[in-house]
C-alpha cells in the first residue's frame, strides 16, 4: 500500500468528478495535491518505489475516469502559479489555464497562441496531449519543458531535444513549467483573433454540455466526426450520455451520464465504423479504468 502517512498534508477528500471536464468519476484510493515541485517529488518516488502508476490532472478536459483502482492520481491545482516574462518569452508554471495564460501574455503585447482560445485546458495538460487547432499545435511554440521523472528528479529540457506527435508527446513524469517563445503582436489584433477562434468553436462544438472534446483521433485523410455521422450514429443516447448532434466526434453529459454509458458509446462507435468503413478508429481522449 502507499504510505501516505508523511503525505496526509496533501490527501484531497472529494469525488474525481469535480476533476474532470465530463463530470464523471467516483472516489480515488490516492488524491493528492501537493503545494511543491519538493512534495510532488517525493510524491513520484514514493508511487515509484510501490510501484503505483501516477496520472497528473491539469483541467481534466480529456480525462474519463472508471475504476481508477490505486493509481497516484496528482492534480496541479494546488502547486504556485507562476507567469514570467522576458522578452519574447514566457515562463509559466503547467497549472495556469490556457485562456489565462492567453490574456496575461496579450498584456505583455505577446501572441500566437491564440489557436488554442477556447480549450479547457491547463498549460501542463495541454503541452503533454500536444494540443492543437487549425493546423497549429502548442509544441511549435514550445522553448523549454520542466518536469518531473519518474525517479522524482526535476529535469529542464529543450524543446529540440523533446518529440511531439498527434496528440502525444515524449516526456514521461509531470510537467511543471514551460517555456514559450511568442510573437509581438498588438494587443487588438491578439483579441481580435482569440474571439474569432471562440466564435467558430461556439458555432462548430457543443459547449452546452460537458465533454472532453473529441473522443477519437481523425484517420488519416479522414474527418472522424463525419465517419460517425455517415455511420448513423449522430444523437446516439445511452443513459444520459450522447453523441453529440452538433459534432459527432463529442460525447456529451446530459446531466447524470456514467462511465459505463460513455463507455458503451464508445465502444458502439469503434464497432460500428469498423464494420461499416474498415476503419479502426483510435481514442483521444484518456479512458482510466
Ligand atoms: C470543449 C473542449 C474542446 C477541446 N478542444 C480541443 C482542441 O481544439 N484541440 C485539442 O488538442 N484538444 C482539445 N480538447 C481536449 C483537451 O482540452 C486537451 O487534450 C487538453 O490538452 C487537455 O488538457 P488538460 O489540462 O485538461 O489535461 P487533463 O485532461 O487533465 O489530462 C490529459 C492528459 O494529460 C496528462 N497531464 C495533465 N497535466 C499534466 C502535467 N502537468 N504533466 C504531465 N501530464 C499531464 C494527464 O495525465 C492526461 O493523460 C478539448 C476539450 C474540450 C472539453
Amino acid at each position: 500500500m502507499f504510505d501516505s502517512k508523511m503525505l496526509t498534508s496533501f490527501v484531497i477528500k472529494s469525488s474525481l468528478c469535480k476533476y474532470s471536464n465530463m463530470k464523471i468519476g467516483g472516489d480515488a484510493a490516492y488524491l493528492l495535491a501537493p503545494q511543491n515541485v519538493s512534495d510532488l517529488s517525493s510524491i513520484i518516488k514514493e508511487a515509484n518505489a510501490q510501484n503505483l502508476q501516477i496520472l497528473p490532472v491539469g483541467g481534466g478536459s480529456n480525462i474519463l475516469f472508471g475504476n481508477v483502482g490505486n493509481r497516484v492520481i496528482i492534480l496541479d491545482a494546488y502547486l504556485s502559479e507562476i507567469f514570467q516574462v522576458d522578452n519574447d518569452t514566457v515562463i509559466v508554471s503547467s497549472n495556469m489555464k490556457i485562456s489565462s495564460f492567453i490574456d496575461k501574455a496579450m498584456q505583455y503585447g505577446l501572441g500566437g497562441m491564440e489557436f488554442i482560445s477556447g480549450i479547457p485546458a491547463h498549460i501542463g495538460g495541454a503541452i503533454h496531449m500536444n494540443a492543437g487547432a487549425f493546423e497549429k499545435c502548442i509544441s511549435d511554440y514550445l522553448y523549454w519543458v520542466e518536469y518531473v521523472d519518474m525517479k522524482g528528479n526535476v529535469i529542464t529540457i529543450d524543446r529540440k531535444d523533446l518529440e511531439f506527435g498527434y496528440r502525444t508527446t515524449s516526456i514521461i513524469g509531470f510537467i511543471v513549467r514551460a517555456a514559450f517563445k511568442l510573437d509581438k503582436k498588438t494587443k487588438k489584433q491578439i483579441l481580435a483573433d482569440k474571439e474569432d477562434i471562440i466564435s467558430k468553436r461556439f458555432e462548430r462544438h457543443p459547449y452546452d454540455y460537458p465533454s472532453l472534446g473529441s473522443t477519437f483521433k481523425n484517420p488519416k485523410g479522414k474527418f472522424v466526426g463525419q465517419l460517425i455521422e455517415e455511420c448513423g450514429l449522430k444523437g446516439l443516447q445511452i443513459g444520459e450520455a450522447q453523441i453529440s448532434e452538433k459534432h459527432a466526434n463529442f460525447i456529451i453529459n446530459l446531466g447524470n451520464a456514467t462511465f459505463n454509458d460513455v463507455y458503451e458509446l464508445i465502444k458502439i462507435v469503434q464497432e460500428t465504423v469498423e464494420k461499416q468503413k474498415g476503419i479502426e478508429l483510435k481514442l483521444e481522449i484518456k479512458v482510466i479504468n
